[in-house]
């Protein structure tokens, strides 16, 4: 354990961060203070980095995905970079983690927990380097012989939002750097620090100049001009479906760079009469209070057979309220404070809205008074209406709406009325039921008797406006690589001209 994990008090002065190009650290012009959103007080200061900046960034990346020095070493060789940094990210586990809490507000044990599942993802990649493969055709006939090989994309640029600053990041960099590509790395605003720190990491386990670059700044400049700019050959975004959108329209408008799209969800939890209610009232506590409910995967439409609906309602009321929410710096804190205030605000209003648009409030949906952070009641609604904003729109908080249903194919079309398709729970005991479930419902993941489970060896995306492409796992390499289709002719040509 390191010193800052031990005594976990804040910083006395916000930490001043550099942004990192052609592996040098550079200092922005413009800074801007983030706070904790738990404390209220400064705690880093990032640069606003400029178009210029980002120019700068791609054309290192470039230049270090042409030189070969990535691109053209072995699997083994890369998978050797990626162990070493797993090791180092385990020595500065705690250190990771407490800059996580310190920006995001989430608590200090589940920022750990996280950290431990990106050293997993960098150990996970390092066996997907060695085993990225191509194919071959040796049924084209004596005279021919066909190999398809993989070959990294290129340079590609990596946008990320605040909710799992750390974790979201190594879901995907060291996939992309065991494909071979260099990358641009765009963390957001409010989040940065994690990202940054990922620069000092994979410096010091040798990786060569150019390849892993991270411009800091706006979305809406950096972001933009990255999702616009020419030389970036994939952009893989992580957000909300509404960027995701933008991005769609600045590839199309550029040089349609290829697109790796992880958005929304407005996902749901089917809970069957024959499920352990016990069971299933703990994971839709967990699925929708996590993170704050600020997660993509979070559980926020419940979806429970009606014979069960009262007494299910009430365990989940009854374990809602022991959550222990609080100061994240806590170790005993399950969950912490909102992110932004923009967020917070967001999520406050649709609780006025499920309101007034007559849903019945069961918990929750009041601001808690801890201090000087930014702390919301896990809240649930019940009898919402299909048409509702609380059932339809992504809230991105903790608020659950509950709705009931008589038979299978009821809970299957409610779970499908979305837009969206990121990932679904489901409680029973019935087999036959759970997979006629599982195919019917849209979603890029699925959790039976289980939620929010997995590892990195498992792809991650979404269905329907949820997203394109997968992150992770061998596919998760296999995203960032382009595919050639090579044909070898053997012996004498067939001549055309007689
Ligand atoms: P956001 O879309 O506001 O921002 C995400 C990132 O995009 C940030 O780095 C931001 O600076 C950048 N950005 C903003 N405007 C941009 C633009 N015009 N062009 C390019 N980049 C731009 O999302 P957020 O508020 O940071 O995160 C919350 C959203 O992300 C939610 O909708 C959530 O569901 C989604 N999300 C999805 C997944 C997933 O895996 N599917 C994971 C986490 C979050």
């Amino acid at each position: 354990m390191d010193q800052i994990a031990r005594t976990l008090s804040l910083p006395e002065t916000p930490r001043e961060f550099g942004f990192f190009i052609d592996g040098e650290w550079r200092h922005g012009r413009e800074l801007a203070e983030q706070r904790s959103p738990a404390h209220g007080v400064p705690v880093t200061r990032v640069a606003r980095c400029t178009t210029d900046d980002l120019n700068d960034a791609v054309a290192a990346a470039r230049r270090a995905f042409e030189d070969r020095s990535w691109a053209g070493i072995s699997g083994g060789e890369r998978a050797g970079v990626l162990l070493r940094a797993a090791e180092i990210l385990r020595r500065r586990r705690d250190e990771v983690a407490y800059w996580e809490v310190l920006e995001n507000g989430k608590p200090i044990a589940q920022a750990r927990a996280e950290i431990e599942g990106c050293i997993a993802c960098f150990e996970t990649a390092a066996g997907a380097a060695r085993l990225l493969h191509g194919d071959s055709f040796n049924s084209l006939g004596d005279g021919l012989f066909g190999m398809v090989l993989r070959e990294p994309i290129g340079v590609v640029g990596l946008i990320t939002p605040w909710n799992f600053p750390f974790l979201i990041l190594c879901e995907r960099v060291p996939f992309i750097l065991a494909s071979g590509c260099t990358m641009v790395v765009k963390p957001s605003e409010v989040t940065s620090a994690t990202t940054l720190i990922l620069a000092e990491i994979l410096t010091e386990v040798g990786l060569p100049k150019g390849v892993y670059n991270v411009v800091t700044g706006p979305g809406r400049s950096v972001g933009q001009a990255m999702a616009e700019h020419a030389d970036i050959d994939m952009l893989s975004f992580t957000g909300s479906t509404g960027m995701g959108r933008s991005c769609v329209h600045a590839a199309a408008d550029s040089n349609f760079k290829k697109l790796g799209l992880e958005l929304g969800g407005k996902n749901p939890i089917i809970v069957f009469a024959d499920s352990d209610l016990e069971d299933a009232a703990d994971a839709a506590a967990f699925g929708i209070s996590f993170n704050t409910g600020q997660c993509c995967v979070s559980s926020s439409r419940l979806i429970v057979e009606a014979s069960v609906a009262d007494e299910f309602e009430r365990l989940l009321v009854e374990k809602m309220a022991r959550i222990r929410i609080g100061d994240p710096l806590d170790e005993a804190t399950q969950v912490g404070a909102i992110t932004t205030e923009a967020q917070n605000r967001t999520i406050l209003d649709y609780i006025a809205k499920g309101r007034d648009e007559g849903a019945r409030l069961l918990t929750g949906g009041e601001v808690l008074e801890i201090g000087a952070g930014r702390f919301i009641a896990p809240t649930l609604f019940s009898g919402v209406r299909r048409d509702m904003a609380i059932a339809r729109d992504e809230i991105f908080g903790p608020v659950l709406s509950s709705f009931r249903f008589e038979t299978v194919d009821e809970a299957i079309a409610i779970a499908n009325d979305t837009v969206y398709g990121l990932a679904a729970s489901l409680w029973t005991k019935d087999l036959d039921k759970a997979l006629v479930v599982t195919r019917r419902v849209s979603a890029g993941r699925f959790w039976v008797n289980t939620i929010m489970a997995g590892g990195p060896e498992m792809p991650l995306g979404g269905f329907k406006q949820s997203g394109w492409g997968r992150e992770a796992g061998v596919y998760g390499v296999e995203e960032y690589t382009q595919i050639k289709s090579v044909h070898v002719e053997i012996g004498k040509r067939k001549h055309w001209i007689g």
